[in-house]
């Protein structure tokens, strides 16, 4: 017990999840929801909402000056997201490999996007791709008190390392 309580506390990270317009559409909300809660990371995190044009930019600042940003533009506004934020050991890169590559002809079978589409822009999920994208796109769709703590007893047994 002891060592449980000990590795709980390590490399915990939180990271920004949006369900994109794609997925909310085709009623996978709750599927990918689903997958995130199943594979042990906690939820502190969650909304509904429009993104518009001036939070694309504000999010997708990096690529706004690229040749696909209009319609990044497009996609990313045309219909409502679900925000999540995630909580767990590595959870960063956890959600990541999880969602797989960009392209959803090329990432691999039981990822997100390998599971569930065929697009490169139309691709299911976004999920910060570092720990300073993580704190800037946390505080861009949440504000400090939208982020809830709690405990779960079931902690110890989904985070318990070596
Ligand atoms: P991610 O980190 O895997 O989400 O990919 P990027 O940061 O490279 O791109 C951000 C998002 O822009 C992707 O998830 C896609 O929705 C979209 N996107 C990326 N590359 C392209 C592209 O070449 N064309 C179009 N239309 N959309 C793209
Ligand atoms: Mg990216």
């Amino acid at each position: 017990r002891k060592t449980l309580e000990k590795v709980i506390h390590m490399a915990t990270e939180r990271t920004l999840i949006l369900i994109k317009p794609d997925a909310v559409q085709r009623r996978l909300a709750g599927t990918l929801l689903s997958r995130f809660e199943n594979k042990g990371l906690k939820i502190i995190g969650l909304k509904m909402l429009q993104v518009t044009k001036e939070l694309s930019a504000e999010h997708y600042a990096e690529h706004v000056e690229k040749p696909f940003y209009p319609l990044l533009e497009e996609f990313i506004t045309a219909g409502p997201v679900v925000a999540i934020v995630a909580e767990g050991p590595e959870a960063i890169s956890v959600v990541r490999s999880m969602m797989g590559s960009t392209n959803g002809r090329e990432s691999a079978p039981g990822t997100i996007r390998g599971d569930y589409g065929v697009s490169r822009q139309m691709n299911l999920v976004h999920g910060s791709d570092g720990p300073e994208a993580a704190t800037r796109e946390i505080k861009i769709y949440f504000k400090p008190e939208e982020l809830i703590e709690y405990s779960t007893s079931l902690g110890g047994w989904v985070c318990a390392d070596d």
